[in-house]
């Protein structure tokens, strides 16, 4: 990138004029691991931190083959539609460029990837979870600048990256198929804990019943969970993101729950809480990766790996010698 290009005043004024190529290497920058880059990085997110926020923040997660990019695909151009713009990106620290990105293939979502209010960024590719988490929470603020007021961020179905999806949006929601086993998987990993709304999809042809039934299930299953919030009563609806069928009903839920949740404050507490988690997870990372990168504490580290494996030193005391190490 040239010089002129990465000045970080020049980058936040196009961005913030909405000119999607800007946009489009400004996320670039946010993604490299370069020092320079990261540093012009940093300084351009703090310059366009006030003309952020003002989104709705969607998350997204479901089983590989629930349906997320078709959903995404008719939610987006539905609300395109609208006159909405809608920012479309993705989580997934197993992703790569070449291979199975999540959102690698654009035509996943057809309708929306030529949708001139629609803006489609695959997952950062490399990295931690945390890492990749970090990165699309920047680039979230990035589009939130540019113009962008329904950001959705869609994580597959595994391991922890729902966690740090629902951390870095307002509205969690959760899609499964009747029939797929998908509602007790959901049950047992506590995905249904995180959600804000549960979403039946494929509920079209004979499928409907089914869709029906399986909605009533989770309702009564979530009827046990203690409810996080006490505005807010987590939905279980049925809607087909082939035909379309319920979309808008799906969306009247989210910005339902905007409203009430608003007028709680609860909105905007969540927000606070993210923020300062969010700097905590921060934190952390840069402290773990300078207790891995100081050839002295990488050394005791092994050697009390495995003095502590064969039962030679106590977990406890080795962490008070490497504490020590580092004047804890
Ligand atoms: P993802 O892996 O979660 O992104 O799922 P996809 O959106 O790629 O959908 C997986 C398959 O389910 C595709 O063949 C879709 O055409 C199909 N599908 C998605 N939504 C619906 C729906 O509402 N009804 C039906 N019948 N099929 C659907």
């Amino acid at each position: 990138m040239s010089a002129r290009s990465l000045d970080s005043k020049v980058l936040s004024t196009a961005i913030r004029a909405g000119d999607r190529a800007t946009l489009a290497r400004a996320i670039t920058l946010v993604e490299s691991t370069r020092a320079d880059h990261r540093q012009t990085a940093h300084r351009l997110v703090q310059e366009l931190l006030p003309s952020t926020g003002k989104a709705i923040r969607l998350g997204i997660t479901g089983a590989p083959g629930a349906g997320k990019s078709t959903t995404i695909d008719a939610l987006g151009s539905y609300l395109t539609g609208q006159g909405h713009k809608v920012a479309v990106l993705a989580v997934d620290p197993s992703s790569s460029r070449t291979g199975g990105s999540i959102l690698g293939d654009k035509t996943r979502m057809a309708r929306l990837a030529i949708d001139a209010n629609a803006f489609i960024r695959p997952s950062p590719s490399s990295g931690t979870l945390g890492g990749v988490a970090a990165k699309t929470r920047e680039t979230m603020l990035l589009c939130e600048a540019a113009g962008y007021d329904v950001v959705i961020v869609e994580t597959v179905g595994v391991g922890q990256s729902e966690t740090a999806v629902a951390d870095m949006t307002d509205f969690f929601l959760v899609l499964m198929v009747a029939g797929t086993g998908d509602e007790l998987q959901g049950i047992k990993k506590g995905i249904v804990e995180l959600a804000d709304m549960i979403a039946v999809n494929k509920a079209d042809g004979d499928n409907i019943a089914r869709a029906n039934i399986a909605a009533a299930d989770l309702r009564s299953a979530l009827h046990i969970l203690s409810p996080r919030s006490p505005t807010w009563t987590v939905p279980a609806i049925t809607y087909s993101a082939l035909t379309g069928g319920g979309i808008d009903t799906l969306w009247n839920h989210v910005t339902d729950y905007r409203n009430k949740m608003t007028a709680s404050g609860e909105f905007a507490a969540r927000r606070r809480e993210q923020q300062v988690k969010w700097m905590w997870t921060m934190l952390e990372e840069r402290l773990t990766a300078r207790l891995r990168s100081d050839p002295a504490v990488r050394a005791k580290l092994r050697q009390a790996e495995s003095a502590v494996a064969a039962g030679a030193l106590s977990p406890t005391l080795a962490v008070e010698e490497i504490a020590g190490l580092l004047g804890l």
